[in-house]
């Protein structure tokens, strides 16, 4: 068994959550430079043009991509030869509450969601998955989600019998009706079976997949969608244009012989994560 220290979490963590908040990851910048290189409309491509410029400054100057610095979402993959030392859950907390108030990040967690609604201040709890893998490492993913984008999460709880036509109709018109509220260009994550709630997590997850998905037919229903949702013309934080959508990952599960569900999570164009193994 080897042992992981919460003085290397905890810098870990911190390292991951600084990242993620100034520098955007290498593919969703490229993403973001072949848009503008292939867009069509002047306004658009003037728009992904700031949109870069945005990203350039952020880097260099060390500021916030975005002025809403997100929830703080935390992939946790423990491998079954490792133990963590003491509480990685409290150690985690730390580590984002000390951060954001070190670099002046923007605080914006509630407590109570539905009455009062406070300020937590120190932008926890984090909100924190785990999966027991096979190994001895740890690999930490620190995940940055806005409210504008999260408020237009979907989920459709199909039956089997559904057409895949009647999946692709749901998600255009879903991105459709989001409009310019999750800051287009997005990068779209599609969570394909399971339960609702593992549906939803994949989501999640199927946005951060570097890769278009390896089984064909998923790909091809990848590059689908993509071409759908950009025939919408919504195009760069909703001013009309070519791209809508950059990037569309799918990552499906197994499930029950009668559900189908579908989950759409829509990021903004600040696709901001960073991963570590440890
Ligand atoms: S949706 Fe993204 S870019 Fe728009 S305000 Fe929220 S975090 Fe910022």
């Amino acid at each position: 068994m080897r042992t992981i220290s919460q003085q290397e979490l905890y810098s870990a963590v911190a390292d991951l959550v600084i990242k993620a908040n100034f520098n955007l990851p290498d593919h969703v910048y490229q993403a973001l430079c072949t848009m503008h290189a292939t867009e069509q409309k002047p306004l658009a491509k003037e728009t992904i043009h700031i949109l870069i410029q945005n990203t350039r400054i952020a880097a260099q100057k060390h500021i916030p991509l975005c002025q809403d610095c997100g929830a703080v979402i935390v992939f946790l993959q423990i491998g079954t030869g490792v133990i963590i030392d003491g509480n990685p859950i409290d150690v985690i907390h730390n580590a984002v509450a000390d951060t954001y108030k070190k670099y002046y990040l923007r605080p914006s967690i509630v407590q109570d969601p539905l009455f009062e609604r406070k300020n937590t201040g120190t932008n926890t709890p984090a909100f924190v998955h785990t999966d027991i893998v096979p190994g001895n490492s740890v690999t930490i993913t620190v995940y940055l989600k806005g409210g504008g984008s999260e408020n237009m999460t979907s989920l459709k709880m199909f039956t089997p019998t559904a057409k895949i036509e009647e999946i692709i109709d749901y998600i255009v018109t879903a991105v459709q009706q989001a409009g310019p509220n999750p800051c287009p260009p997005l990068f779209l994550g599609i969570g394909i079976g399971g339960t609702a709630d593992v549906a939803m997590l994949n989501a999640k997850k199927a946005v951060l997949q570097k890769e278009p998905h390896p089984q064909k037919e998923y790909r091809a229903l990848e590059e689908e969608i993509l071409q759908r949702c950009n025939q919408t013309g919504i195009g760069p934080l909703g001013f009309g244009g070519t791209h809508t959508v950059g990037i569309v990952r799918i990552k499906e599960a197994p499930t029950h012989i009668a559900t189908l569900p579908v989950a759409l999570n829509l990021n903004c164009h600040s696709l901001r994560y960073r991963s570590i193994v440890i």
